[in-house]
């Protein structure tokens, strides 16, 4: 297994404490180390409000950001994962919105669970903002 899977792994753990029915769970990590998780909750947040996002509440990769030490955000990882109600993996790919976010963040790659044994990757430079 991939260390990039391990953590994947690690997020669909976090996804099945969600309590929505659309269960995503994420982990952030830097240096080999997970520096925060979260998975997606019924809360809104200001962060969130941004034309676009119509779910009202904080995703999981957000909630992850929000839970790490905010300056260990630059350079960091982030795995999101998104489990279904059987607990197979499936298409978790980062929103709009928090790609923007994780962008901001300096955030460097994420990664997410397209299906079981599959996953993708999105690239967000090398800890610079992207220029929005
Ligand atoms: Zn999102």
């Amino acid at each position: 297994m991939s260390r990039h899977e391990a953590y994947l792994n690690k997020a669909r753990e976090i996804a099945s404490l969600s309590h929505f029915r659309i269960r995503m769970g994420a982990v952030v990590v830097r240096q080999h180390r997970v520096i925060g998780t979260g998975n997606n909750v019924l809360k809104s947040h200001p962060m969130m409000h941004k034309p676009g996002n119509f779910f009202r509440c904080i995703h999981a990769e957000i909630a992850a950001c929000l839970n790490a030490p905010r300056d260990g955000l630059a350079g960091s990882l982030v795995y999101v994962a998104r489990i279904l109600k059987n607990g197979n993996a499936a298409l978790a790919k980062p929103c709009e919105v928090c790609d923007d976010l994780m962008a901001r963040f300096m955030v460097r790659r994420a990664y997410y669970t397209v299906d079981n044994t599959t996953f993708g990757e999105v690239r967000y430079g090398q800890g610079f903002p992207r220029l929005i």
